[in-house]
């Protein structure tokens, strides 16, 4: 008899909007891969491609990541109806998400800003690191898990504070 606990692996799928550039959609699979380091693997993300152009007030009810531009007028349209300011990125639990590139900083801040929505994606809220609204921390940290933990029924010690370790530069 074998008491080891295999946890189930629970699947997000999100469609990938065709307007990210190559740099820009590793940055997004390098914050899925975190939070699946993270959790053990409890967390999966799958992402298919698509030639389809969304739009941001069709696609709500979809799992896709839509790449918004401060250039492009749907997103004004969009922050003005829907989320009342100006955004780097938003995602409501379960849904759509938007990622605004052109407004972070760097590789790296735009790498923590699709790590950040996955996180709402998967049905978490704001804490230290990070899940933290200000998006600063480049690390999954043990106050993000606790909050994973309570909402996926596991313990902490099935999981693990991750951060990113290799980061291209711009
Ligand atoms: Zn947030």
């Amino acid at each position: 008899m074998s008491n080891v606990h295999t946890k189930s692996t629970k699947v997000f799928a999100l469609y990938l909007d065709k307007d990210f550039t190559r740099t820009e959609e590793l940055a997004i699979y390098n914050a899925a891969r975190l939070w699946e380091r993270a959790t053990n693997n409890m967390i999966k993300f799958v992402f298919k491609k698509t030639e389809v152009d969304f739009d941001p007030i069709l696609f709500m009810s979809q799992n896709v990541i839509w790449r918004g531009s401060p250039k492009d007028g749907r997103l004004l349209i969009f922050e003005t109806v829907v989320v009342g300011g100006e955004i780097l990125g938003f995602a409501p639990p379960h849904k759509y998400i938007v990622l605004v590139p052109e407004r972070t900083d760097s590789l790296l801040h735009f790498q923590k800003i699709a790590a950040h929505e996955l996180g709402h994606h998967i049905g978490l809220l704001h804490t230290p690191a990070i899940m933290d609204s200000g998006s600063k921390s480049p690390c999954i940290s043990k106050h993000d898990l606790i909050q994973f933990c309570d909402k996926y029924s596991c313990n902490l010690h099935e999981v693990r504070a991750s951060c990113f370790d290799y980061i291209e530069s711009n």
